[in-house]
């Protein structure tokens, strides 16, 4: 059985799918599906099958556009990290012999029951060491996802992350893996976002205080800090909590030419309507307060491409007198 050092440092070294400043939340999603089995007391391997519906799901709600189509790579992908010490697989011969690259289709997972689960030895380490699910869990969510969705996600596959938390009592075991990934945050970061910005949500405007402390308000990375994103004003909008959430879900974007505030077609406004969010589609945001802090091209493509549920909503119709989108 591995010790909860071993095991926090195999998780620690996951390999990223793509190259740096790509994201593709496969691999963590799937762990965070095994990790919330084995808290459930399920049985260690699973049939592809049975995580298929869920993978959808969450890649739909939290991976950028269209991931859910290559939801069924990590299940394969993942029995090489680590060569074979994080995930192992169980099939027919004739689909586990193949070389690594070749990944299996969907189709073929299903069709030849294809199953994985964590190592044995990584697997009991995870049923018998109090916390270190949870330990686990916390260093895979704070590595690959931003602060806004680490508890919409542990909710969303069934994590329990308060539960026993606290038994892994050395705290020098949940820190210090996975560093290579994490970067230091600046902790100025927020001050100088919500100054450029005038301490209101540039999207609606929001600008509540208590006292003098500006309340409910955050300064979103554009390009997400933990893939790369610098801590500086162009990579920064001041938001709301909403707005923050909502932008970090792609619900919207802002567009690089006129920095208007794009939302996507996927995003249904219910009963609000255009007296709700979708107010603000096709609405410049509020802009900095000096032209240097404005958001920068490049990390608005990043967002756009990587976070962004595409299609957009058109402007056009929305916003009659303004020239259409380019
Ligand atoms: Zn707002």
């Amino acid at each position: 059985m591995k010790t909860a050092v071993e095991v926090l440092e195999l998780f620690g070294n996951i390999r990223r799918a793509q190259n740096a400043g790509v994201y593709a939340p496969h691999k963590p999603l799937l762990i965070l599906l095994a990790l919330a089995r084995v808290q459930r007391g399920e049985p260690r391997m699973v049939e592809f099958t049975a995580v298929d519906c869920q993978l959808k799901q969450m890649l739909a709600e939290f991976g950028p556009s269209n991931s859910a189509k290559s939801r069924h790579y990590p299940f394969w992908h993942l029995a090489t990290d680590g060569h074979g010490s994080i995930w192992s697989l169980s099939g027919p011969r004739e689909i586990l012999n193949r070389s690594a690259g070749a990944t299996p289709s969907l189709g073929e997972l299903r069709e030849y029951h294809i199953r994985a689960g964590f190592p044995v030895d990584v697997d009991e380490a995870l049923r018998c060491i109090p916390g270190l699910v949870q330990a686990v869990a916390t260093q895979v969510l704070e590595t690959y996802f931003p602060a806004t969705l680490q508890g919409d996600i542990a909710a969303a596959v069934g994590l329990d992350l308060e539960r026993g938390a606290e038994a892994l009592d050395a705290p020098s075991l949940t820190t210090g893996y996975g560093n290579a990934q994490r970067r230091r945050r600046d902790p100025d970061f927020r001050d100088r976002v919500l100054r450029a910005y005038e301490y209101r949500c540039c999207v609606c405007g929001f600008d509540l205080r208590i006292g003098h402390m500006p309340a409910g308000l955050e300064a979103a990375h554009i390009q997400w800090h933990h893939v790369g994103g610098p801590d500086i004003e162009p990579n920064g909008l001041s938001l709301c909590a909403l707005h923050h959430k909502l932008f970090d879900l792609g619900v919207f974007t802002v567009e690089p030419a006129e920095h208007r505030v794009i939302f996507s077609q996927h995003a249904i406004a219910g009963s609000r309507g255009m007296e709700g969010e979708l107010q603000f589609h096709g609405n410049p945001i509020h802009a900095p307060q000096h032209s240097d802090l404005r958001p920068a091209a490049e990390f608005l493509a990043w967002n756009t491409k990587n976070v962004f549920k595409t299609p957009a909503r058109q402007i056009t119709s929305l916003m009659p007198n303004r020239p259409a989108a380019r």
